[in-house]
Order: structure tokens, then sequence, then C-alpha cells
């Protein structure tokens, strides 16, 4: 061991999994069991804990695109709805005499151009 130690290898505080004796790193990095002769693997505490985090964060990202998406077809399809309402009570309303009636359609017109004006997204966006 000290033999090892002197040709400048490093003791490192982790034990061989096959034999359980100290392993040791080498100048080139290389991870050793003297013991067994056999070089080891070892996964990186850092590299493993900060994988799933990343993948976390792009998924998070990617959910908040995909809720963003949502959003808008949504707004579409409400602007599609109401388009279409409005072409329908625009027809009613083109043969329309009785004034109650009449009040009665354009108070849903104004509603329609109210929501329609209301929605962040438009469609060429
Ligand atoms: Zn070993």
């Amino acid at each position: 061991m000290a033999d090892l130690l002197r040709s400048g290898n490093t003791m490192l505080n982790m034990a061989c999994p096959v034999c359980n004796n100290p392993i040791f790193r080498n100048k080139g990095g290389n991870i050793f069991c003297p013991t067994c002769n056999r070089n080891i693997k070892i996964v990186n505490d850092i590299s493993y804990k900060e994988k799933p985090l990343e993948k976390k964060e792009i998924n998070q990202e990617e959910q908040e695109k995909s809720a963003h998406i949502r959003k808008k077809e949504l707004f579409f399809s409400i602007q599609e709805v109401l388009f279409e309402k409005i072409e329908i009570i625009t027809k009613k309303l083109r043969d329309e005499t009785q004034l109650q009636t009449i009040e009665k359609y354009t108070r849903i017109l104004f509603n329609c151009l109210e929501i329609l004006n209301k929605i962040p997204f438009r469609k060429e966006d």
C-alpha cells in the first residue's frame, strides 16, 4: 500500500465492491483495486444528482410550453364558436322586425364582441 502511495496513487475513501479493500486512483485518473488488480468504474455523485434535475427542468419547460399551446388552442376555439354565433345572429337580425327580439340579438352580439376583445391571442399570432 505504501508503495502504491509512493508511486503517486491516491487512496480513496471507498472500498472495492468485490474484495472490500481500499481502492486507489492513479495519476491518469483511473480508479483501481490493487487487491483484485482491476479498474473500477464509479458513478460520479455530482453528475448522478444533476442529471435527473436537468431532465426535470426540461420537462417543466416542455409542460409550460404545451400548456401555453393548449391555452392558445382553447382561445382559438372560443373565437371560432363566437364567430359562428355572430354569423347566425346577424342573419336572424337582418329579417327581424320585433324590437324586443332585436334588442335580445344585439345584446348577444355585444357580449360576443366583448369576449372576442378580451381574448389575448389572435389566430394570426
Ligand atoms: Zn478488490
